[in-house]
């Protein structure tokens, strides 16, 4: 079978990764890719959201199945763009349709489905410019901190969580009055602040049958002890520790079931990974957020732990035949650590000469910014290259992934040396 990869990522990286172990896979593609998709696959030099170009090279390569990495062509309907052309609606598209998306694009949509499923998540109330007054007195009945939410896509940056009262109600009207975050603040989510623990939870479905995948924890702020500014993440473990047996069963009863019965309900066709923002407080899952394809960079530790074949999996979720499968997972604990460039998530330089990558034996290097010129791998993005190692339990598994950090070498290299400190 020909597949086609969308993204760029060490999510994508790892998918291509796991595609090519299948004796099923004739040609792999990966669009855009990076410098490690380009070592295993055809680069593709298209835009995950031009969708006439990524037509036409669907029909010349023959590609037989499309996996979609990141949440944006989603988001914009690439589901639905092939199920309406003549020429494409046979070719199984694994990701959600335009609809089912929405549990990303909008929050608002996400905590609407999960009150009317009874889903457990914050309290929550939205609010535009039109109710204004109603949205700032509400603040007034809550306690601090304040959670403030732009409803819409914000490159994760439209979340707020604020301690002050004024400033609370400052952010609000500048988010609903002044577009802080462009049209996705044009509304307004304001919810009860959780404390807890997060992890996120990964479910495949096929739209009837699911299979929840391993739990993985990731760490999003830059520095150490998890301080600073949020980025795409910056390592990630699996299986959680504390997401012990009981807690999952609850998780399944309460969250997922629900979850997957309720896109039923509500008649919302769903085919792809469900990526379930977790937050444990006291022994009760609450959910956070729903994104509509895997986290990066988890999937670097959720998909290694997963033996079976990928091809076969993604043809189940296709074929409606998900119950046909069964999930065989290794027990070792995953680890991974994302190296970046000095400066990110804020300014940093690109086309840096990555070094070592020969020497790292014992990790899987996952690219994720990366690219390849006249032979040579540079960076490319903020966020460079995942480490990922296995070990009886996720302290040797990063002991290795540490080790392996150490033997590779780009100008401002950076990466944390916590991950799982909180554990
Ligand atoms: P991401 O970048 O992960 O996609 P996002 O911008 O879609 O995030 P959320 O996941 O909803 O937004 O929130 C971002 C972070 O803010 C969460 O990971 C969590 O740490 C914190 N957070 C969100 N809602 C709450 C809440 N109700 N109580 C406590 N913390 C919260």
């Amino acid at each position: 079978m020909n597949i086609l990869v969308l993204g760029s990522g060490g999510r994508e990286h790892t998918l291509a990764w796991k595609l090519k172990q299948s004796p099923k896979l004739s040609e792999l593609f990966v669009a855009p890719g990076n410098a490690g998709t380009a070592s295993i696959a055809t680069n593709l030099p298209l835009a995950v959201n031009d969708f006439q170009a990524i037509k036409t090279a669907v029909l010349n390569h023959r590609i037989e199945m499309v996996i979609v990495g990141p949440e944006d062509p989603l988001v914009n309907g690439i589901h639905d763009f092939f199920l309406e052309d003549a020429e494409l609606s046979q070719i199984p598209v694994i990701g959600p349709q335009k609809h089912a998306a929405t549990l990303e694009g909008s929050k608002e949509f996400a905590k609407e489905f999960m009150s009317r499923h009874n889903i457990p998540t914050a309290a929550y109330q939205s609010f535009t410019s039109e109710n204004l007054e109603e949205g700032l007195r509400f603040l007034e009945t809550l306690e601090p901190p304040y959670v403030l939410k732009a409803d819409g896509l914000a490159a994760g940056k439209g979340v707020l969580i604020l301690e002050d009262l004024d400033e609370a109600k400052k952010e609000l009207r500048n988010m609903l009055l002044d577009a802080k975050f462009g049209n996705a603040s044009a509304t307004v989510v304001i919810e009860e602040f959780l404390s807890g623990i997060e992890l996120s939870c990964f479910v495949l479905t096929d739209g009837q049958n699911y299979k929840v995948l391993p739990t993985a924890k990731d760490y999003k702020r830059i520095g150490e002890g998890d301080t600073g500014l949020n980025t795409g993440g910056m390592g990630a473990i699996s299986p959680v520790p504390f997401a012990d047996e009981s807690f999952m069963s609850k998780v399944l009863d309460r969250v997922v079931v629900p979850t997957v019965e309720g896109l039923q309900q509500d008649k919302i066709p769903y085919v792809g990974f469900i990526f379930i923002g977790l937050i444990k407080v006291g022994e009760d899952p609450y959910v956070i957020e729903y994104n509509v394809r895997m986290g990066d960079p988890e999937t670097e530790v959720v998909l290694p732990r997963i033996k079976n074949d990928f091809v076969s999996l993604f043809q189940a979720v296709a074929d409606g035949k998900l119950n046909e499968v069964a999930l065989e997972i290794d027990s070792r604990a995953a680890t991974t650590v994302m190296t970046v460039s000095g400066g990110y998530p804020e300014t940093y330089e690109k086309s840096k000469k990555i070094s070592g990558l020969e020497k790292i034996e014992d990790s899987i290097v996952f690219h994720a910014g990366t690219k390849l010129e006249n032979g040579q791998v540079l960076t490319n993005g903020g966020r460079v290259i995942a480490l990922t190692s296995f070990g009886a339990n996720f302290r040797e598994a990063l002991a290795i992934s540490y080790q392996s950090a150490e033997k590779l070498e780009f100008e401002k290299m950076y990466y944390r040396k916590d991950i799982g400190f909180d554990l």
